[in-house]
């Protein structure tokens, strides 16, 4: 089992993925591949550290959380080598083509990545809307190989099969107005892992979150137990807004279409802690064309 996460910043992974992630390799222990990649340079995101230094600071935190958490960790280059910047990515043939490369080079079963924004009316952050949009734009060329080499080049007489991945979008509070799921994966006996890592990423929870965050004050921790349990109410805090049960930790997931479209049985046997209640199964199933129903574990129920 391969997994990936590409994602807008450092920390986004931790905020977004890291529980499911730690339940994959609980079950599969060295049988899984991880491996998360960062698409900008981290430098923007300060109030009082300059742009070399932020950059600088937050790429050994990720790498800290990496060490800790058992998984790969690449920073997405363009194919020039630069490394694109924080706070204004866009969507870009040179954005296309290194995301092209990073996702044939690990070909993954699963892909999470950020959602794209489907109304005029929900918040976005650009770095994370744009991940998600460039994803989605380069997931039919991930089995197109010689879609980018131009910019990679390659022996274009001898082509490998990349399988596309199944595609699923992370939860993002930046949307406003226009979150959803449909999985949601209990990730209470992950959860202190969550906090570990997580906690790697001071120049965020201790300066950068606290000084930015509103309307929801952000406030800074004193250790790891006081982080974790101020992580802890916090999560809490947006799955009650999202009309989950507020006792129990949740990390939640969108499936998409845009690449290999899975079952609600493959996805329910594939990943770890789905919580069928807490999830929105029948929209799922129905929206992924399926004619029967399966039930939590999924079986089919025939008629
Ligand atoms: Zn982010």
């Amino acid at each position: 089992m391969r997994v990936m996460c590409v994602h807008a910043h450092f920390d986004d992974y931790e905020f977004t993925c890291a529980g499911t992630f730690e339940l994959l390799k609980r079950r599969h222990g060295d049988a899984l591949r991880a491996r998360v990649v960062v698409c900008t340079d981290g430098a923007a995101g300060h109030h009082f550290r300059t742009r070399a230094e932020t950059a600088a600071m937050r790429l050994r935190e990720q790498e800290e959380s990496a060490r800790r958490g058992g998984y790969e960790f690449r920073q997405l280059r363009y194919p020039d080598g630069s490394i694109p910047r924080e706070a204004c990515l866009a969507v870009s043939t040179p954005l296309l083509a290194a995301l092209w490369r990073e996702i044939r080079d690990f070909a993954p079963d699963y892909l999470f990545c950020p959602p794209v924004a489907a109304g005029p009316l929900a918040g976005i952050h650009v770095d994370h809307e744009t991940v998600g949009q460039a994803v989605r734009r380069v997931a039919y060329m991930v089995n197109v190989p010689h879609a980018f080499t131009p910019e990679y080049p390659a022996d274009e007489t001898r082509s490998q099969r990349c399988p596309v991945p199944v595609i699923i979008n992370a939860y993002d509070h930046y949307l406003k107005g226009d979150l959803r799921h449909d999985l949601a994966v209990d990730i209470d006996a992950a959860f202190d892992r969550v906090a570990e890592l997580s906690y790697c990423h001071r120049s965020q929870i201790e300066e950068w979150l606290p000084w930015v965050s509103s309307p929801i004050p952000f406030v800074a921790p004193t250790d790891l137990a006081d982080w974790s349990r101020l992580l802890r109410a916090r999560l809490l805090g947006h799955l009650g807004r999202s009309g989950l049960p507020a006792e129990r930790v949740f990390e939640l997931f969108c499936v998409t279409s845009w690449g290999a479209v899975p079952t609600t049985a493959r996805l329910l046997a594939d990943l770890p802690g789905v919580d069928a209640a807490a999830s929105n199964l029948e929209a799922l199933r129905r929206r992924l064309g399926e004619r029967h129903p399966t039930d939590a574990t999924g079986q089919v129920r025939r008629p």
